[in-house]
């Protein structure tokens, strides 16, 4: 079987696929082990027809999976793809290129740079921003504190290593997502040396005359602050900062600033949500990921900078074997080495599914899904909240909320009890695989999270996810709860 044969079985797998997605439980529903105990023990000498190995992914790989593309896939965050995404992905990998210069692939080198600045006028960040599209927004976040820690330094740290220096501090809020943690562990800054500054108000946003305390204490105790991470769209339940106030102390304070919207960043390309992003222009970077709810498959994280210089003085390094002969020491016009912008070396050519997305969709029909996963997802909330059965926690924010079961039998039973029934209800609505839904704990409560973002969700795949859930619940409550 040539090559052609084999990418049309793919393209027709892939489209029959995506035809009945719906009909399969959103979340796996295999027991742990059971699929690597079904693969051989070793590799085959022989090579095998391409025919079995088809045959085997249907059989063994497809019933292990769980449907990121199933359309009631309500949990974490959407990684949502799309039909053209999907195809740029496919031609990318024929081409497989490596894009760490600009010379192992200038197309996709300049390709990035537009697609990175048509993503920067979506979204409305001022013009003075540079893109770089990393593989998560854990790498730009991690090469966010990077850059921070060495602008806090001087530059020094790269060279001599943290042993002997000052005590840096980077402050976020207790909402911020946990590639924080990790990126200041990583950085060698000590998570004890990330200050989680308590939230305040109804969006769960960081505690601004608290964030200034911790940082006049830090100063009075000898401590450096190098960087503060602002949170919009928290992971948890959507928590937002106010970035402008945020932006303020952080000038004063002479403060890096990095801002975390990996998932509610898609949603900025809507001019009525772009209030949640007030401020935002003064950060130093902005990260948000496509790869999460602009219907560009993972992996394509946005990564914005105002300025280049100090992000390739953090990462970037120059042996002799990269040096792309005739360009000299210093910049060449219109020549970028993204590799110097990233924490890998080797780059996937990831910006051509952007360029499909965006070209074959328009922004106007992109804003059309974004806005309709909020108005449903809203409508939902409005649905349970009437429901006696069912409490909103946190409303929403965007296309997420949280919310609790507290059927008859619950009401007024302690906090404990009804937690572990919403618990052994999730299990119990997640194994039956109409939908997919995950949780979080607020404020020390388990909580049950909603969102919507897959990209061919219908109202009707959101409004059946109210259905199962009083269903169950329903249920649930009557026979199946201790
Ligand atoms: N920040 C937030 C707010 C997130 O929700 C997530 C993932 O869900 C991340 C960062 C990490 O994203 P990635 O998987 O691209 O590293």
């Amino acid at each position: 079987m040539s090559f052609r044969d084999w990418a049309h079985r793919a393209a027709d797998w892939s489209a029959d696929y995506l035809e009945r997605v719906r009909s399969f439980p959103v979340r796996a529903q295999t027991r742990p082990g059971a699929i690597h105990a079904a693969l051989p023990a070793s590799p085959p000498e022989a090579g095998e027809p391409m025919d079995a190995i088809f045959a085997d992914l249907d059989r063994l790989i497809l019933p292990g999976m769980t449907h990121w593309q199933h359309p009631r896939f309500f949990a974490y965050f959407p990684a949502n793809a799309s039909p053209p995404s999907v195809v740029a992905e496919y031609v990318t990998a024929a081409m497989a290129a490596q894009c760490m210069l600009w010379q192992t692939s200038p197309a996709a080198t300049e390709l990035e740079a537009r697609m990175m600045d048509w993503l920067r006028q979506m979204i409305a960040l001022p013009e003075g921003f540079a893109g770089v599209i990393q593989d998560s927004a854990t790498s730009a976040t991690f090469a966010a504190i990077l850059t921070a820690r060495e602008k806090a330094l001087g530059g020094t740290a790269n060279a001599h290593g943290l042993a002997g220096g000052p005590t840096l501090r980077v402050y976020a809020s207790a909402q911020t997502h946990s590639s924080v943690d990790k990126a200041v562990r990583m950085a060698g800054i000590g998570g004890d040396n990330l200050v989680k500054v308590p939230t305040s108000g109804s969006a769960w946003g960081i505690d601004v005359a608290a964030l200034e305390r911790a940082l006049v204490e830090d100063r009075a105790a000898g401590r450096l602050p190098c960087a503060v991470v602002a949170c919009l769209g928290g992971t948890s339940i959507g928590a937002c900062d106010d970035i402008a106030a945020v932006a303020e102390v952080a000038r004063r304070h002479g403060l890096y600033l990095h801002v975390d919207a990996a998932w509610a960043g898609a949603a900025m390309i809507c001019p009525e949500f772009r209030h949640l992003m007030r401020g935002a222009e003064e950060a130093d970077s902005v990260v948000f990921n496509p790869h999460k709810w602009l219907f560009t498959n993972f992996d394509c994280t946005a990564h914005f900078v105002r300025d280049p210089a100090a992000l390739t003085g953090a990462l970037g390094l120059r042996p002799a074997y990269l040096r792309t002969l005739g360009r000299g020491e210093g910049e060449v016009a219109g020549v970028t080495d993204y590799n110097e912008w990233s924490v890998p070396l080797g780059r996937r050519f990831r910006a051509l599914k952007l360029w499909f997305v965006i070209r074959s969709y328009g922004v106007e029909a992109l804003r059309g899904k974004i806005r309709n996963h909020v108005a449903w997802s809203r409508e939902l909330a409005e649905r349970l909240a009437a429901d006696p059965d069912f409490e909103i926690v946190t409303p929403p924010v965007l296309s997420l909320f949280s919310f609790r079961a507290v059927p008859a039998r619950l009401r007024g039973a302690k906090p404990a009890e009804i937690d572990a029934f919403n618990e052994a209800l999730l299990t119990r609505v997640n194994d039956d695989g109409r939908i997919y839904l995950t949780q979080t704990v607020h404020e020390g409560r388990f909580v049950i999270r909603f969102q919507a973002g897959q990209t061919e969700t219908t109202r009707e795949d959101v409004m059946m996810a109210g259905d199962v859930l009083r269903e169950l619940a329903t249920e649930f409550a009557a026979t199946g709860f201790r």
